[in-house]
């Protein structure tokens, strides 16, 4: 594997939501949000449990009522990751989930009225020891700020986030994230980067509203890819009007991809042609589903005939080629003398990965320092 990661990150002051680091030299975070009505806790409490099973590391619930400030407090009993709570304009419901044991408060605290009611959040956060996040979105600018730069520009949305940042500095608050998301790539992409310069807090990256599932994966991946690779962002949601599951799971194929994060098997496999010796496709596609439940980090090649199965055998974890009724296949590298029996690929190939993930998780326990 080309192992070279030229990515240089941002420098950012660490906090902690619920007991997971973001920012410093914290793993980039992913997160998501349900989409459940809260005060439906059964629903609410199974979609975060599914969240929590293919690896989210937050996630935010949408509090917009005292009733569903009371359904947070019996959600929150219920799950193991850290839930921010959304909030926009009632103070009054920000107070009630940081005593029910909210994590986090994404609440803009321009938009909750006077310095009194302020006070009373930042003491409120203080006290609970939880951060804040300020959520600026390029869709609900500032009147006054919409008038001065008659579009949403990147100027606009770090003067909008600049604005809550400096009540925060002059309340002495100092423990928030901060993200200025657009539906737009490059309005987000400039904007963050306009932010990065300003503020040493870590950045929650997100192309807002990105769309359906295939074409919201796309844009996010291209938006949040630049940043990335760029150092900046320090946790990341995707957007998607899809099963949250998905967000979280694009996230981690985007940290993947730049080999800023690893988690689960990353496959590496060929489109398939005329010249594939089994269906490509349909045992991909079937051992993704299989294997979601594993988190070691390893790479997969699945591959549908000699053209390109050994090179890419060569640097996988484990290798498949294609072969006339039996495949080769590989590991660490190695070719090995066993051979897989076309008919029989996917159970094979589940029981050989599953072993060699369990192996490749011995090692990293071995060689994690004391
Ligand atoms: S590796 Fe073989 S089967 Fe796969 S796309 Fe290339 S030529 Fe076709």
């Amino acid at each position: 594997m080309f192992s070279e990661n030229p990515i240089i990150r941002r420098k950012t002051k660490k906090i902690y939501v619920g007991d997971v680091a973001v920012g410093g030299d914290a793993p980039i975070t992913v997160q998501s949000m349900t989409n459940t009505r809260t005060t439906d806790v059964e629903a609410t409490v199974a979609q975060i449990k599914a969240l929590e099973n293919v690896g989210a590391d937050i996630v935010r619930v949408s509090v917009p009522t005292i009733d569903a400030a009371e359904a947070f407090k019996l959600i929150k009993q219920q799950v193991n990751v850290p839930l921010v709570a959304d909030i926009h304009f009632d103070y009054r419901i920000a107070l009630q989930v940081a005593q029910y044991g909210a994590d986090c408060l994404r609440i803009n605290p321009g938009n909750i009225g006077n310095e009194t009611r302020i006070q009373a959040v930042v003491d409120c956060a203080k006290d609970n020891n939880i951060p804040i996040r300020i959520g600026v979105n390029g869709g609900s600018l500032e009147k006054d700020i919409m008038d001065k730069y008659h579009e949403p520009t990147p100027e606009a949305l770090v003067e909008s986030a600049m604005r809550h940042v400096d009540i925060l500095d002059k309340f002495n608050f100092d423990q928030f994230k901060v993200s200025v998301k657009a539906s737009d790539v490059f309005l987000a992409v400039e904007s963050y980067r306009q932010l990065s310069k300003q503020i040493e807090q870590p950045l929650h990256l997100g192309i807002t509203e990105a769309g359906g599932f295939r074409a919201g994966a796309v844009k996010s991946a291209i938006g949040l890819g630049m940043l990335l690779s760029e150092g900046i962002g320090d946790t990341l949601r995707i957007s998607l009007a899809a099963n949250p599951v998905e967000e979280i799971k694009v996230g981690f194929d985007i940290l993947k991809s730049l080999r800023i994060r690893s988690r689960g098997i990353n496959f590496i496999a060929c489109p398939s042609c005329s010249r594939q010796e089994f269906d490509v496709i349909n045992t991909v596609n079937a051992l993704e589903e299989r294997l979601e439940d594993i988190i070691t980090p390893m790479d997969v090649s699945i591959i549908g005939c000699v053209v390109n199965g050994p090179g890419e055998a060569l640097v996988s974890d484990l290798g498949l080629t294609g072969g006339n009724r039996k495949s080769g296949y590989y590991l660490d590298g190695s070719r090995q003398k066993e051979r897989i029996d076309n008919d029989d690929i996917v159970d094979q190939l589940e029981k050989k990965i599953r072993a060699k993930a369990a192996q490749v998780q011995q090692t990293i326990a071995t060689l994690k320092p004391e």
